[in-house]
């Protein structure tokens, strides 16, 4: 029977694993982590086990929902109606309604017909392609105005981006508004914010079960050293701390800039393709407190002076009995995988972010604080950069039976699950399909 190995025990990976046994093909799912879920996966904060990242389902996430219906958990998703926030000039404001967005202080009218105008009329694009051409700034002020650019736009892309952002094609904030927009699309009257009982820690341990009871050989803290081509057909792959695999086709779900170092036998110009992805990456505290603080499940925050991007309050998502009563507040701060935010200590971060906290809301003390950890990964999302989906180098390589899928693949959409599962989708078919294996 045809043997896959696929590298990397995120969703992405999950996912093919899936198919690829569902196809009757015997599949190993190699994880370098002791558990399953990668970005997505759960740890222990304080008394609290939850979303080592923030995750929120979307009613629209037709993908992800499809996976977790196989699985039985889509009857198990609660969802909810939540409110947004917008911290700007040293306060908070309410932007959950279109009566807020009237009386939203730091536009004047005229800037904000204009900027729903931008945001209607980039959900109303279809061919997102030439957007890919022209630098994200530029078209937002060409349809926003200065204005709106200088005081929102620009805060957005620089939280989100750094100054990656000048980089950025438009196609990146078109996909963003897109998210937006998908329940309207799909032909959902609103869009809703999901999550299933006990968080991404179920979905991974149901998926876990559901991939082991089909008969997935899930090695656990077992990352993958090397893959190399055999002279017989085939590709040998090393992993864990002395371990070595047959398999006849192999398929690498990292970050597309650490895949030339494990296949050696990559042509130059397909290491130098991966290599030259450019990504985000983020530092994320998880603050657990007394209980919750704010009613906002997003703050985004405009205030140059904020280490942080934004503030995310998954207590203002999930009912209380989730989190014990407490309140859970994400601080994410998204940066290239170079910046020296990744190398400072869990005791400064907390400093600085919880004094900024503390600067934003005068009503929250540190003696509200029950645990505090911090989250660093370098590589989150590819950036898109201009003429993006050109410069991207082909899923199946040069080396036979050996296969990249990766996020960085997302050409028209952002970062999520729902994203990562439909790339699997469409990638399984053409791997079965493929020569070498
Ligand atoms: C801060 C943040 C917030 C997010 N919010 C949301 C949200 O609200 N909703 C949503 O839908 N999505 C959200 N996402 C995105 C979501 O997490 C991703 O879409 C998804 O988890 C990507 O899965 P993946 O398998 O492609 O990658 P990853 O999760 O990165 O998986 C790659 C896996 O490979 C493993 N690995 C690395 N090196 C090796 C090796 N040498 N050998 C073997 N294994 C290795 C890693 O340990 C990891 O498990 C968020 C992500 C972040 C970071």
């Amino acid at each position: 029977m045809e043997h896959w190995g696929i590298v990397g025990g995120g969703m992405l990976g999950m996912t093919l694993a899936h198919r690829l046994r569902q196809q009757g093909r015997r599949v190993t799912l190699l994880e370098a982590a002791p558990n399953l879920g990668g970005l997505a996966s759960a740890w222990s904060l304080g008394d609290v086990v939850w979303d080592r990242h923030y995750h929120v389902i979307l009613l629209s996430d037709a993908y992800l929902r499809g996976v977790l219906a196989e699985i039985g958990l889509d009857g198990e998703v609660r969802w909810s109606e939540t409110k947004t926030g917008f911290y700007v000039d040293g306060s908070l404001h309410s932007m959950s309604n279109a009566l807020e967005f009237l009386r939203f202080p730091p536009l004047g009218l005229v800037e904000k017909l204009r900027l729903a105008a931008t945001i209607l009329w980039a959900s109303r694009i279809r061919d997102w392609k030439p957007l890919e051409r022209v630098p994200v700034a530029e078209w937002l002020e060409r349809w926003s105005g200065r204005g709106t650019c200088e005081k929102i736009w620009l805060p957005l892309l620089r939280a989100k981006l750094g100054d990656c952002y000048t980089r950025t094609s438009a196609a990146f904030i078109w996909a963003t508004i897109d998210r937006m927009y998908a329940a309207r699309r799909t032909g959902l009257k609103k869009e809703m914010f999901g999550y299933v009982a006990g968080g991404y820690a179920r979905i991974l341990e149901r998926f876990g079960e559901a991939l082991a009871e089909a008969g997935v050989a899930i090695e656990l803290e077992s990352p993958a050293r090397g893959i190399e081509p055999l002279a017989g057909g085939g590709l040998e792959v090393r992993f864990g701390k002395d371990r070595r695999e047959r398999f006849d086709g192999v398929v690498v779900t990292l970050p597309a800039p650490l895949v030339p170092a494990l296949c050696p036998a990559l042509s130059d110009s397909e290491a130098a393709a991966l290599r030259g992805l450019e990504y985000v990456g983020v530092v994320c505290a998880s603050v657990l407190l007394d209980a919750p603080l704010t009613p906002y499940y997003v703050t985004n925050v405009t205030d140059a002076w904020v280490p942080f991007t934004a503030v995310i309050e998954t207590s203002a998502l999930v009912d209380p009995d989730q989190l014990g009563g407490r309140g859970l507040v994400y601080l994410p701060r998204y940066a290239s995988p170079g910046d020296p935010v990744f190398d400072e200590p869990d005791a400064a971060l907390r400093e600085r972010f919880l004094g900024a906290l503390a600067r934003m809301h005068p009503g929250f003390t540190e003696s509200r604080v029950r645990a505090f950890q911090v989250s660093r990964a370098r590589h989150v999302f590819a950036l898109s950069t201009l003429g993006y989906s050109d410069t991207l180098p082909p899923s199946e390589t040069s080396v036979p039976g050996l296969h990249v899928v990766n996020s960085s693949q997302i050409v028209n959409g952002t970062l999520n699950v729902n994203e990562t599962v439909q790339l699997a989708e469409r990638a399984w078919p053409r791997l079965l399909g493929s020569a070498g294996a």
